[in-house]
């Protein structure tokens, strides 16, 4: 389970202050150490770490806490909040076009679960919105993925617009989204290709699929298993195209959960979905505070 190692060490150290009536300074510092150890060991990037261990103690050692007749819960408090706030406060939903349809680009390293969250996210779509999205398949270097698209697509319902492998991804899009504009579809969702790591070639050809296509939402899937990698992934797509949002996939698996909490404030982007599972269904709404009362356990 995801942010098990985490929770463990947070809790161990709040349960040292837990039995003190006063807290001192002193004991304020020492507690955040270990915070700023845990978070490190949990893959949290440096730079957030650092500013968020400062924000939570300068707030703990104001008179809020030392005061108080509960000072554990106070702790406790404050770095729930400062959890949340690192992770962007609040849930953020998906950008909608003004008229259909609205465009989504699902881009990010292969294997991340760039196909498995379109198809996550098209189910999620007609669930919520009663919507009527089209795949386009742009992933021509990988037979397997427009094949896996075209098996997610009869699974649920959704057409798949594919022309193989032999032609040239910028102009299957521009193709498909003739196909949807003819049959009126309000949600498109282009798988695009993905490599091992960020190169230029590919780049390019997504952000040549970006500038025909102007996409409202540009979603980067990445894996939280990656560790910081993931942040650094995060980072280089985000300069190169300016995604919209993130969605954070295998949050179900042992991840030590840095990339959640690093991702929005490196970034600056939100993360708008976790995937939680292999199958279609194991989508969700990122909840910031939400996450952090996971962490906190
Ligand atoms: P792509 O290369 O980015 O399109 O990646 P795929 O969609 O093919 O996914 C790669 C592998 O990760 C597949 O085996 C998926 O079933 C798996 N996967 C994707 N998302 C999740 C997730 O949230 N949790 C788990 N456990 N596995 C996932």
């Amino acid at each position: 389970m995801a942010f098990e190692g985490l929770s463990e060490r947070l809790q161990k150290t709040f349960s040292k202050l837990r039995g003190k009536g006063k807290v001192t300074e002193a004991d304020v510092r020492e507690m955040m150490r270990e915070v700023r150890l845990a978070l490190l060991e949990a893959d949290v990037n440096f730079d957030v770490t650092k500013t968020f261990i400062k924000t939570v103690r300068e707030r703990a050692i104001g008179s809020e806490v030392l005061d108080s007749l509960t000072p554990a819960q106070q702790v406790i408090k404050i770095v729930n909040e400062e959890l949340t706030k690192i992770m962007g406060s609040q849930a953020v939903l998906l950008n909608k076009a003004d008229k259909i349809p609205t465009i989504v680009m699902m881009v990010g390293l292969q294997g991340a679960g760039k196909t498995t969250s379109a198809g996550k996210l098209a189910r999620y779509l007609k669930e919520e919105q009663k919507a009527r999205p089209l795949f386009i398949a742009a992933d021509v270097y990988r037979p397997a993925a427009i094949e896996q698209l075209k098996t997610i697509g009869q699974q649920l319902d959704v057409p798949v617009y594919d022309e193989g492998t032999q032609h040239n991804p910028v102009d299957i899009v521009q193709n498909g989204l003739q196909k949807a504009a003819d049959d009126k579809n309000d949600y498109v969702l282009i798988d695009t290709a993905g490599r091992l790591e960020i190169d230029d070639q590919l780049m390019d050809e997504l952000s040549q699929i970006k500038a025909i296509a102007h996409p409202k939402e540009i979603l980067l899937v990445v894996d939280s298993m990656t560790g910081q990698a993931a942040t650094h992934v995060a980072e280089g797509f985000n300069e190169r195209l300016d995604i919209t949002g993130v969605i954070l996939t295998k949050l179900d698996g042992d991840t030590r959960g840095g990339a959640a909490l690093s991702i929005r404030s490196v970034t600056g982007k939100p993360i708008k979905f976790i995937g939680s599972g292999e199958k279609l269904d194991a989508l969700e709404v990122f909840h910031p505070d939400r996450m952090a009362n996971r962490i906190l356990g």
